[in-house]
């Protein structure tokens, strides 16, 4: 999977430099001299000491679980003790339990609704036997000769303060004692810092930037992932690097600026697509179903498949592209309602590569206005290679506004060459006043893909695009006139 993600960005012309470290030989700063913008996102990989008595007798969380990874997968004893409510936790807590361990017990600062790993995690833990010991911390670890024989836990009162900052509190007249052969602690990770700069403010220990642009106070020089956020999730992770591929494209200058418009309600669809709806859940496997090698959770049984593809109401979305409808409505001169504004179909189909959509948080369409069009003359033609297959391979939308046999405005759509619909303005121009009877629709197409540039596997496009595109126009001279009697706002 890995090799095949980066081979396609290579293509792309990132290029990959391995075993590179940054930090005291080379600062990123010093790679502003060979780059213009520079993005660290480091992790967060190292681990803190709680300062117990007996604790470098425990293994750490992450220690455990690159070991078992690296090829020494043994259980650590028999009955493990995990230290620890996060996501690190439970990955090792679950492991220990796979690989043999007789009895799993997680102890953790919080109550069970303040855990920080996810909760559908936790559930799975417990399903398997763990135990859970929450609001206990451990005060300190019992050791004979090297061993590790157990560990003496106070009673948590309270973990954060009022600000909301880490800050447990003790009743250190409730204690427990558990007995173990080994302890593994998973107390939390922290950037480790060796990717800071000097002159780059922290938080915490965590690089300080200002959101969405993910800038830091070093010019040039962006940050995101676990390191600005503290420990999180995989997705936290990737959106910081689309907010930071949009602020570095800012910071250099090649942004393009995004269409707004100003807001007004037109025709509804649905009440329940207005309406934000709740994911369908997964099924967790059968604890003794579960292995260290599979994913923990079944996938979606069909209905849950249709609720999800109902939720999906803007089928324009970019990031599947061959669309039917982006190319027809950019065609047509559709506008897209919102709940806040009305944009043209080809500003709301025409997302950048880096955004695959231009709606805010929250923001529904809620229609879609088509004006009122006399003497137009509309084809769409798509090549699939099998009628199964709902998405094209290629496809073109034609409008001809006519002045009888003169065509006065083309509009000339082509879907799925792009993420987005591309507009051949080249073959409308061609076709703008001329007569095209004869060679005006071979010569459009001509114009449609002149310059044009395929991926080397998708070089093929070209001729069934140019043949698409002169069908199409054709098609659309023939059609009888076909006013379009769009919806009144
Ligand atoms: C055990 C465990 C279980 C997890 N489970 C989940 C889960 O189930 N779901 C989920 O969404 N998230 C989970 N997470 C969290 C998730 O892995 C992180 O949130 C995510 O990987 C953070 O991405 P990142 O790009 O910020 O950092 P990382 O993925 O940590 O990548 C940091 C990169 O920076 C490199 N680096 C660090 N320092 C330097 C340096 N000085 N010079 C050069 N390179 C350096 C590292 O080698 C690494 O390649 C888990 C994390 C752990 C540790």
């Amino acid at each position: 999977m890995v090799d095949a993600v980066t081979a396609f960005l290579e293509k792309l012309g990132v290029a990959f430099a391995l075993g590179v470290e940054i930090g005291e030989g080379t600062r990123a700063s010093e790679l502003l001299e060979e780059y213009d913008a520079v993005y660290t996102a480091g992790g967060a990989w190292a681990t803190p000491s709680i300062g117990i008595e007996g604790e470098e007798h425990a293994v750490t969380g992450l220690g455990f679980l690159s070991s078992v990874r690296q090829g020494e997968p043994t259980a650590p004893g028999d009955r493990v003790l995990v230290i620890g409510g996060g996501n690190v936790a439970v990955d090792a807590a679950v492991t220990a339990k796979r690989l043999g361990a007789g009895h799993v017990l997680m102890a953790c600062l919080e109550s069970r609704e303040e855990m920080p790993a996810l909760d559908s995690e936790v559930r799975h833990a417990l399903d398997e036997g763990i135990g859970l010991l929450t609001s206990f911390g451990p005060s300190r670890l019992l050791v004979s000769g090297d061993e590790v024989t157990g560990a003496e836990l106070v009673a948590c009162t309270s973990v954060f303060d009022e600000g909301g900052g880490f800050a447990p509190s003790f009743d250190r007249t409730r204690q427990r004692t558990v007995e173990c052969d080994a302890v593994i602690l998973a107390v939390g990770q922290r950037p480790d810092g060796s990717l800071l700069e000097p002159g780059i403010e922290t938080l915490g220990g965590r690089v300080a930037v200002d959101p969405p642009p993910q800038a830091t106070r070093m010019e040039g020089i962006f940050a995101g992932g676990d390191a600005v956020s503290g420990p999180a999730t995989v997705v936290e992770a990737i959106a910081a690097g689309r907010r930071a591929a949009r602020g570095v494209d800012a910071f250099l200058g090649t942004g393009a600026p995004r269409a707004a418009r100003p807001s007004r309600l037109l025709n509804r669809f649905g009440e329940g697509a207005l309406e934000p709806s709740g994911r369908e859940e997964v099924e967790p496997r059968p604890p003794e179903a579960r292995t260290r090698h599979e994913g923990d959770t079944g996938g979606l049984d069909a209905g849950q498949v249709l609720a999800e593809a109902n939720r999906c109401f803007n089928c324009g979305c970019v990031a599947v592209s061959p669309s039917d409808l982006a190319p027809v409505l950019t065609a047509l001169e559709a506008r897209v309602i919102t709940g806040k504004r009305t944009i043209p179909a080809e500003a709301f189909f025409a997302a950048s590569p880096l955004s695959s959509t231009v709606l805010d948080p929250g923001e529904l369409v809620s229609g879609v206005f088509i004006p009122d069009h006399e003497d137009l003359r509309t084809s769409y033609m798509k090549f699939r290679i099998r009628n199964a297959i709902d998405f094209p391979v290629a496809s073109v939308a034609v409008a001809l506004a006519m002045d009888g046999n003169v065509v006065r405005k083309a509009r000339i759509v082509l879907g799925a060459a792009a993420p987005v619909p591309l507009r051949a303005r080249e073959a409308e121009r061609v076709l703008e006043g001329s007569e095209p009877g004869g060679t005006g629709a071979a010569e459009a197409a001509e114009a449609a893909l002149k310059g044009a540039l395929p991926l080397e596997r998708n070089a093929y496009k070209i001729n069934v695009f140019q043949a698409l595109v002169k069908r199409a126009i054709t098609e659309a001279l023939v059609q009888p006139a076909n006013p379009i009697q769009g919806g009144k706002p």
